[in-house]
Protein backbone atom coordinates (compact mmCIF):
# COMPACT_ATOMS: atom_id res chain seq x y z
CA UNK A 1 0.00 0.00 0.00
CA UNK A 2 1.23 3.53 -0.60
CA UNK A 3 0.35 6.14 1.91
CA UNK A 4 1.01 10.10 0.64
CA UNK A 5 1.77 12.42 3.12
CA UNK A 6 -0.50 14.72 1.77
CA UNK A 7 -2.83 14.50 -1.55
CA UNK A 8 -3.69 17.83 -2.82
CA UNK A 9 -4.98 16.66 -5.61
CA UNK A 10 -7.60 15.38 -4.05
CA UNK A 11 -9.26 18.55 -2.85
CA UNK A 12 -9.23 19.89 -6.69
CA UNK A 13 -11.31 16.63 -7.72
CA UNK A 14 -13.67 16.89 -5.23
CA UNK A 15 -14.16 20.99 -5.97
CA UNK A 16 -13.54 20.76 -9.56
CA UNK A 17 -17.10 21.77 -10.92
CA UNK A 18 -16.98 24.91 -8.54
CA UNK A 19 -13.80 25.56 -9.30
CA UNK A 20 -13.90 25.79 -13.23
CA UNK A 21 -17.33 27.78 -12.72
CA UNK A 22 -14.86 30.12 -10.74
CA UNK A 23 -11.95 30.20 -13.08
CA UNK A 24 -14.84 30.75 -15.99
CA UNK A 25 -16.47 33.70 -14.22
CA UNK A 26 -12.98 35.49 -13.02
CA UNK A 27 -12.13 35.49 -17.04
CA UNK A 28 -15.65 36.94 -17.39
CA UNK A 29 -15.32 39.91 -15.02
CA UNK A 30 -11.71 40.15 -16.09
CA UNK A 31 -10.69 41.83 -13.03
CA UNK A 32 -7.00 40.61 -12.27
CA UNK A 33 -6.04 42.58 -9.13
CA UNK A 34 -8.10 43.04 -5.86
CA UNK A 35 -11.97 43.32 -6.86
CA UNK A 36 -15.04 41.70 -5.45
CA UNK A 37 -13.60 38.27 -5.39
CA UNK A 38 -10.36 39.38 -2.63
CA UNK A 39 -13.33 41.45 -0.67
CA UNK A 40 -15.58 38.65 -0.53
CA UNK A 41 -13.57 36.05 0.52
CA UNK A 42 -11.84 38.57 3.39
CA UNK A 43 -15.53 39.27 5.02
CA UNK A 44 -16.36 35.37 4.39
CA UNK A 45 -12.56 34.77 6.23
CA UNK A 46 -13.37 37.45 8.74
CA UNK A 47 -16.47 35.87 9.84
CA UNK A 48 -14.64 31.93 9.53
CA UNK A 49 -12.58 33.20 12.03
CA UNK A 50 -15.08 35.71 14.57
CA UNK A 51 -12.95 38.62 13.68
CA UNK A 52 -14.35 41.86 12.36
CA UNK A 53 -11.52 42.53 9.60
CA UNK A 54 -9.74 40.51 7.59
CA UNK A 55 -7.07 42.01 4.60
CA UNK A 56 -5.46 39.89 2.18
CA UNK A 57 -1.58 39.73 1.76
CA UNK A 58 0.54 38.14 -0.49
CA UNK A 59 1.75 35.28 1.82
CA UNK A 60 1.79 34.18 5.40
CA UNK A 61 5.61 35.55 5.24
CA UNK A 62 4.29 38.95 4.49
CA UNK A 63 1.46 38.55 7.02
CA UNK A 64 4.14 38.44 9.42
CA UNK A 65 6.03 41.37 8.20
CA UNK A 66 2.98 43.58 7.56
CA UNK A 67 1.95 43.40 11.03
CA UNK A 68 5.46 44.45 12.71
CA UNK A 69 5.22 47.33 10.15
CA UNK A 70 1.49 48.38 10.89
CA UNK A 71 2.74 48.36 15.00
CA UNK A 72 5.55 49.93 13.91
CA UNK A 73 7.95 47.36 15.53
CA UNK A 74 11.88 47.66 13.82
CA UNK A 75 15.21 48.53 14.46
CA UNK A 76 16.17 48.83 18.40
CA UNK A 77 12.87 46.66 19.40
CA UNK A 78 12.96 42.91 20.39
CA UNK A 79 9.83 40.35 19.56
CA UNK A 80 9.60 37.25 21.37
CA UNK A 81 9.22 34.12 19.36
CA UNK A 82 9.46 30.35 19.63
CA UNK A 83 12.54 28.33 19.20
CA UNK A 84 10.27 25.76 17.34
CA UNK A 85 9.11 27.33 14.36
CA UNK A 86 9.38 27.58 10.56
CA UNK A 87 11.85 29.90 10.22
CA UNK A 88 8.95 32.27 8.42
CA UNK A 89 8.17 33.51 11.69
CA UNK A 90 12.18 34.78 12.55
CA UNK A 91 12.05 36.30 9.04
CA UNK A 92 9.60 38.39 9.36
CA UNK A 93 11.33 39.87 12.50
CA UNK A 94 14.76 40.25 10.71
CA UNK A 95 13.03 41.77 7.63
CA UNK A 96 11.98 44.93 9.83
CA UNK A 97 15.25 44.95 11.66
CA UNK A 98 14.17 44.22 15.47
CA UNK A 99 16.48 41.95 17.54
CA UNK A 100 14.65 38.38 17.76
CA UNK A 101 14.20 36.98 21.16
CA UNK A 102 13.98 33.20 21.47
CA UNK A 103 12.13 31.07 23.66
CA UNK A 104 11.92 27.42 24.56
CA UNK A 105 8.99 25.59 24.23
CA UNK A 106 7.12 23.22 26.78
CA UNK A 107 8.54 19.67 25.69
CA UNK A 108 5.06 18.28 25.60
CA UNK A 109 2.67 20.40 23.76
CA UNK A 110 5.83 21.85 21.85
CA UNK A 111 4.31 25.39 22.29
CA UNK A 112 5.99 28.73 23.38
CA UNK A 113 6.39 28.44 27.01
CA UNK A 114 4.70 30.88 28.73
CA UNK A 115 6.85 30.44 32.06
CA UNK A 116 10.01 31.17 30.28
CA UNK A 117 8.44 34.66 28.07
CA UNK A 118 8.02 36.94 31.59
CA UNK A 119 12.09 36.13 32.06
CA UNK A 120 12.62 37.44 28.73
CA UNK A 121 11.07 40.70 28.64
CA UNK A 122 13.23 43.88 28.76
CA UNK A 123 12.14 47.78 28.59
CA UNK A 124 13.13 46.82 24.67
CA UNK A 125 10.35 44.23 24.22
CA UNK A 126 7.81 45.40 22.28
CA UNK A 127 5.91 42.61 20.95
CA UNK A 128 5.61 38.15 21.60
CA UNK A 129 4.38 36.15 18.46
CA UNK A 130 2.74 33.18 19.67
CA UNK A 131 2.82 29.85 17.21
CA UNK A 132 -0.27 27.72 17.28
CA UNK A 133 2.12 25.03 16.09
CA UNK A 134 0.78 21.70 14.40
CA UNK A 135 -2.68 23.37 14.88
CA UNK A 136 -2.44 23.21 18.66
CA UNK A 137 -3.33 26.64 19.88
CA UNK A 138 -1.31 28.53 22.30
CA UNK A 139 -3.37 29.71 26.13
CA UNK A 140 -4.25 32.92 24.61
CA UNK A 141 -6.05 34.04 28.05
CA UNK A 142 -2.58 33.40 29.78
CA UNK A 143 -0.64 35.15 27.01
CA UNK A 144 -2.90 37.97 26.74
CA UNK A 145 -2.36 38.27 30.90
CA UNK A 146 1.75 38.59 30.36
CA UNK A 147 1.28 40.91 27.19
CA UNK A 148 -1.52 43.26 29.66
CA UNK A 149 0.89 43.42 32.21
CA UNK A 150 4.19 44.55 30.15
CA UNK A 151 2.27 46.59 27.42
CA UNK A 152 3.29 44.35 24.88
CA UNK A 153 1.69 43.50 21.31
CA UNK A 154 0.27 40.05 20.87
CA UNK A 155 0.75 39.10 16.86
CA UNK A 156 -0.56 35.44 16.35
CA UNK A 157 1.29 33.36 13.41
CA UNK A 158 -1.51 31.37 12.95
CA UNK A 159 -0.37 29.70 9.71
CA UNK A 160 -1.20 26.11 11.03
CA UNK A 161 -4.24 27.17 12.81
CA UNK A 162 -7.17 27.25 10.72
CA UNK A 163 -10.44 26.22 12.75
CA UNK A 164 -8.25 25.95 15.65
CA UNK A 165 -9.99 27.24 19.08
CA UNK A 166 -9.34 27.79 22.87
CA UNK A 167 -11.68 28.05 25.97
CA UNK A 168 -14.46 27.82 23.48
CA UNK A 169 -12.84 30.52 21.36
CA UNK A 170 -11.77 30.61 17.71
CA UNK A 171 -8.46 31.52 16.71
CA UNK A 172 -8.61 34.77 14.47
CA UNK A 173 -8.40 38.17 16.74
CA UNK A 174 -7.56 37.25 20.91
CA UNK A 175 -4.08 39.22 19.64
CA UNK A 176 -3.46 42.56 18.31
CA UNK A 177 -3.32 40.59 14.43
CA UNK A 178 -3.45 37.16 13.55
CA UNK A 179 -1.34 36.34 10.90
CA UNK A 180 -2.42 33.14 8.44
CA UNK A 181 -0.93 31.70 5.17
CA UNK A 182 -3.06 30.06 2.39
CA UNK A 183 0.18 28.36 0.86
CA UNK A 184 -1.26 25.08 -1.13
CA UNK A 185 -0.43 22.48 2.13
CA UNK A 186 -2.35 24.11 5.07
CA UNK A 187 -5.85 23.65 6.19
CA UNK A 188 -7.05 26.17 4.32
CA UNK A 189 -4.55 26.63 1.13
CA UNK A 190 -4.93 28.05 -2.42
CA UNK A 191 -3.32 26.70 -5.57
CA UNK A 192 -0.79 29.01 -5.19
CA UNK A 193 0.66 31.67 -2.38
CA UNK A 194 -1.66 33.35 -0.23
CA UNK A 195 -2.04 34.78 3.36
CA UNK A 196 -3.84 37.25 5.13
CA UNK A 197 -3.98 39.01 8.71
CA UNK A 198 -7.53 39.57 10.99
CA UNK A 199 -8.07 41.88 13.54
CA UNK A 200 -11.00 43.62 15.48
CA UNK A 201 -8.60 46.79 14.98
CA UNK A 202 -9.98 48.92 12.61
CA UNK A 203 -6.90 51.33 12.11
CA UNK A 204 -4.91 48.57 11.97
CA UNK A 205 -6.35 46.16 9.60
CA UNK A 206 -6.72 50.27 7.21
CA UNK A 207 -2.94 50.39 7.82
CA UNK A 208 -2.28 47.05 6.20
CA UNK A 209 -4.94 47.68 3.85
CA UNK A 210 -2.91 50.36 2.59
CA UNK A 211 1.05 48.88 3.33
CA UNK A 212 -0.10 45.38 1.12
CA UNK A 213 -1.14 48.34 -1.70
CA UNK A 214 2.21 50.77 -2.50
CA UNK A 215 0.62 52.46 0.80
CA UNK A 216 -1.95 53.68 -1.17
CA UNK A 217 -5.68 54.11 -0.57
CA UNK A 218 -6.72 56.02 -3.95
CA UNK A 219 -4.55 55.31 -7.21
CA UNK A 220 -1.46 57.02 -7.36
CA UNK A 221 -2.34 58.92 -4.03
CA UNK A 222 0.52 57.22 -1.55
CA UNK A 223 0.63 58.02 2.08
CA UNK A 224 3.55 55.64 3.16
CA UNK A 225 6.00 53.68 2.15
CA UNK A 226 4.28 50.52 1.41
CA UNK A 227 4.49 47.66 -0.53
CA UNK A 228 3.19 44.93 -3.28
CA UNK A 229 1.44 42.26 -1.05
CA UNK A 230 -1.93 41.44 -2.31
CA UNK A 231 -3.87 38.56 -2.28
CA UNK A 232 -4.12 37.34 -5.85
CA UNK A 233 -7.45 37.56 -7.20
CA UNK A 234 -7.75 34.13 -8.21
CA UNK A 235 -6.63 32.78 -5.17
CA UNK A 236 -9.01 34.36 -3.73
CA UNK A 237 -11.80 32.89 -5.88
CA UNK A 238 -10.33 29.02 -4.89
CA UNK A 239 -10.27 30.25 -1.14
CA UNK A 240 -13.53 31.29 -1.07
CA UNK A 241 -14.55 27.77 -2.61
CA UNK A 242 -11.89 25.93 -0.37
CA UNK A 243 -13.35 27.87 3.30
CA UNK A 244 -16.88 26.32 2.38
CA UNK A 245 -15.30 22.99 3.00
CA UNK A 246 -12.97 23.85 6.22
CA UNK A 247 -14.93 23.00 9.04
CA UNK A 248 -15.65 19.59 7.64
CA UNK A 249 -12.02 18.53 6.22
CA UNK A 250 -10.97 20.17 9.42
CA UNK A 251 -13.54 17.25 11.18
CA UNK A 252 -12.06 14.66 8.99
CA UNK A 253 -8.43 15.64 10.15
CA UNK A 254 -9.17 15.23 13.99
CA UNK A 255 -11.00 11.88 13.43
CA UNK A 256 -7.82 10.52 12.02
CA UNK A 257 -5.80 12.05 15.10
CA UNK A 258 -8.13 10.51 17.13
CA UNK A 259 -7.97 7.24 16.06
CA UNK A 260 -4.03 7.54 15.61
CA UNK A 261 -4.15 8.78 19.43
CA UNK A 262 -6.17 5.45 20.53
CA UNK A 263 -4.79 2.83 18.21
CA UNK A 264 -1.30 4.51 19.54
CA UNK A 265 -1.47 4.51 22.47
CA UNK A 266 0.50 1.56 23.81
CA UNK A 267 3.29 2.41 21.77
CA UNK A 268 6.83 3.71 22.76
CA UNK A 269 5.61 6.81 20.44
CA UNK A 270 5.48 10.09 22.25
CA UNK A 271 1.77 11.35 20.82
CA UNK A 272 0.59 14.94 20.61
CA UNK A 273 -0.16 16.74 23.89
CA UNK A 274 -2.60 19.55 23.06
CA UNK A 275 -3.09 22.63 25.40
CA UNK A 276 -5.63 22.44 27.95
CA UNK A 277 -9.44 23.54 26.47
CA UNK A 278 -8.16 23.48 23.07
CA UNK A 279 -9.68 22.56 19.99
CA UNK A 280 -6.50 21.61 17.62
CA UNK A 281 -7.12 22.23 13.54
CA UNK A 282 -4.52 19.14 13.65
CA UNK A 283 -2.66 20.56 10.85
CA UNK A 284 0.33 17.93 11.68
CA UNK A 285 -0.05 15.22 13.45
CA UNK A 286 3.58 14.90 15.48
CA UNK A 287 4.90 12.41 17.60
CA UNK A 288 8.06 11.83 18.56
CA UNK A 289 10.80 9.02 19.00
CA UNK A 290 14.41 8.87 19.66
CA UNK A 291 15.09 6.37 16.94
CA UNK A 292 12.70 8.52 14.94
CA UNK A 293 15.13 8.67 11.66
CA UNK A 294 14.90 4.62 11.80
CA UNK A 295 11.48 4.19 12.14
CA UNK A 296 10.94 6.69 9.24
CA UNK A 297 13.15 4.64 7.05
CA UNK A 298 10.84 1.40 7.99
CA UNK A 299 7.70 3.32 7.01
CA UNK A 300 9.20 3.88 3.82
CA UNK A 301 10.03 0.93 3.25
CA UNK A 302 6.76 0.30 3.98
CA UNK A 303 5.15 2.93 1.30
CA UNK A 304 4.25 5.38 4.39
CA UNK A 305 5.53 9.29 3.46
CA UNK A 306 6.09 11.03 6.51
CA UNK A 307 7.76 14.36 7.43
CA UNK A 308 9.73 16.29 9.98
CA UNK A 309 8.61 19.63 10.90
CA UNK A 310 11.19 20.61 11.33
CA UNK A 311 14.73 19.09 10.47
CA UNK A 312 16.89 22.64 11.81
CA UNK A 313 15.56 24.89 14.11
CA UNK A 314 16.17 28.71 13.13
CA UNK A 315 19.15 29.32 15.42
CA UNK A 316 20.99 26.39 13.41
CA UNK A 317 20.29 27.26 10.09
CA UNK A 318 22.81 29.11 8.22
CA UNK A 319 20.89 32.13 8.17
CA UNK A 320 21.11 32.67 11.70
CA UNK A 321 23.79 30.54 12.93
CA UNK A 322 25.91 33.32 13.22
CA UNK A 323 23.55 35.30 15.27
CA UNK A 324 22.79 32.78 17.30
CA UNK A 325 25.76 30.80 19.41
CA UNK A 326 23.24 29.61 22.27
CA UNK A 327 21.74 26.15 22.64
CA UNK A 328 18.58 25.57 22.54
CA UNK A 329 18.59 21.96 23.74
CA UNK A 330 14.38 21.78 23.36
CA UNK A 331 14.19 23.00 20.20
CA UNK A 332 17.27 20.62 19.19
CA UNK A 333 15.79 17.73 21.28
CA UNK A 334 12.61 18.41 19.26
CA UNK A 335 14.37 18.16 15.82
CA UNK A 336 15.86 14.94 15.94
CA UNK A 337 12.59 13.60 17.27
CA UNK A 338 9.45 14.66 15.70
CA UNK A 339 8.38 12.49 13.16
CA UNK A 340 4.69 13.71 11.58
CA UNK A 341 2.62 10.98 10.32
CA UNK A 342 0.48 11.00 7.14
CA UNK A 343 -3.09 13.01 8.04
CA UNK A 344 -5.11 15.18 5.95
CA UNK A 345 -9.00 15.75 4.68
CA UNK A 346 -8.58 12.96 1.98
CA UNK A 347 -6.63 10.60 3.52
CA UNK A 348 -8.66 7.47 3.48
CA UNK A 349 -9.54 5.69 6.72
CA UNK A 350 -8.07 2.23 5.38
CA UNK A 351 -4.98 4.01 4.60
CA UNK A 352 -4.96 5.33 8.34
CA UNK A 353 -5.14 2.01 9.43
CA UNK A 354 -2.26 0.52 7.48
CA UNK A 355 -0.35 3.29 9.20
CA UNK A 356 -0.81 2.24 12.93
CA UNK A 357 -0.80 -1.21 11.66
CA UNK A 358 3.01 -1.08 10.37
CA UNK A 359 3.59 1.08 13.79
CA UNK A 360 2.44 -1.65 15.76
CA UNK A 361 4.55 -4.31 13.55
CA UNK A 362 7.56 -1.82 13.94
CA UNK A 363 7.79 -2.01 17.86
CA UNK A 364 6.62 -5.86 18.03
C1 LIG B 1 3.55 28.20 6.43
C2 LIG B 1 3.98 28.96 7.59
C3 LIG B 1 4.37 30.30 7.49
C4 LIG B 1 4.61 31.02 6.19
O1 LIG B 1 3.62 31.02 5.28
P1 LIG B 1 3.94 31.27 3.71
O2 LIG B 1 2.58 31.50 3.14
O3 LIG B 1 4.60 30.06 3.18
O4 LIG B 1 4.80 32.48 3.62
C5 LIG B 1 4.65 31.00 8.65
N1 LIG B 1 4.61 30.40 9.85
C6 LIG B 1 4.27 29.10 9.98
C7 LIG B 1 4.22 28.50 11.35
C8 LIG B 1 3.97 28.33 8.86
O5 LIG B 1 3.66 27.04 9.00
Amino acid sequence: MNVPFLNLHSTYEELKPEIELGIKKFFDDGHYILGNPVENFENEFASFTDSKFCVGVADGLDSIYLALKALEIGIGDEVIVPTNTFIATWLAVSQVGAKIIPVEPDIDTCLIDLKKVEQKITSNTKAIIPVHLYGNPVDMDALLTIAGKFNLKIIEDAAQAHGAQINQRKIGSHGDIVCWSFYPGKNLGGYGDGGAITTNDFELSERIRTLRNYGSKVKYVHQVKGFNSRLDTLQSVFLSIKLKKLSEWNKRRENIANYYLESLSNTPLILPKLSLNALSSWHLFVVRYKNRNHLQEYLSSKGIQTLIHYPIPPHKQDAYSSDFQDDFPIAEEMANTVLSLPIGPHLEFENVKYVVQIIKEYFK
